[in-house]
């Protein structure tokens, strides 16, 4: 999936830049969202160029990416998650078996990506509506019993 948001992405940033991963518990504040597969953070950071950070539609360009290429991706800013975070992409792929269950929540629960929401609970802050337009919905993802739950 991230090879495929590869190929659509154009831009400075890559989505290739995997700053946290699955399996992974280190972080609280990633409430065990990448505590199983199908969860990454991506930088936004120019590739190459790790000085230099992607503007604000570059980002959100590289969310569009991830998307049509099959996550539930958002940008973090800082204070979407209470306690503040970095800066981030955070993408969980739709349809992994893997996934931790505070990640497939995130897609299908209250505050889910296919109900145009930003996927945090309300004890880290949200839900609030998602910044992006909402989902993007694959043939793939119907097969899998999903849909556009707005
Ligand atoms: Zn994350």
């Amino acid at each position: 999936m991230l090879n495929l948001a590869k190929t659509l992405y154009t831009g400075r940033g890559d989505p290739l830049a995997i700053v946290q991963g699955s399996y992974a518990d280190n972080v609280a504040a990633s409430f065990g969202t990448h505590a199983g597969g199908g969860a990454v953070d991506i930088s936004v950071l120019v590739k190459d160029n790790a000085s230099v950070v992607l503007n604000r539609a570059e980002m959100e360009e590289l969310v569009s990416a991830l998307r049509q290429a099959g996550f539930a991706a958002w940008l973090r800013l800082p204070n979407d998650l209470n306690p503040p975070t970095p800066l981030h992409i955070h993408a969980i792929a739709v349809g992994d078996r893997e996934l931790s269950e505070p990640a497939r929540r995130q897609i299908d629960g209250p505050e889910g990506y296919l109900r145009g929401l930003n996927g945090v609970p309300p004890e880290h802050g949200g839900p609030q509506p998602d910044r992006q337009g909402g989902p993007i919905i694959c043939a793939w993802m119907i097969a899998l019993g999903y849909q556009d739950w707005r």
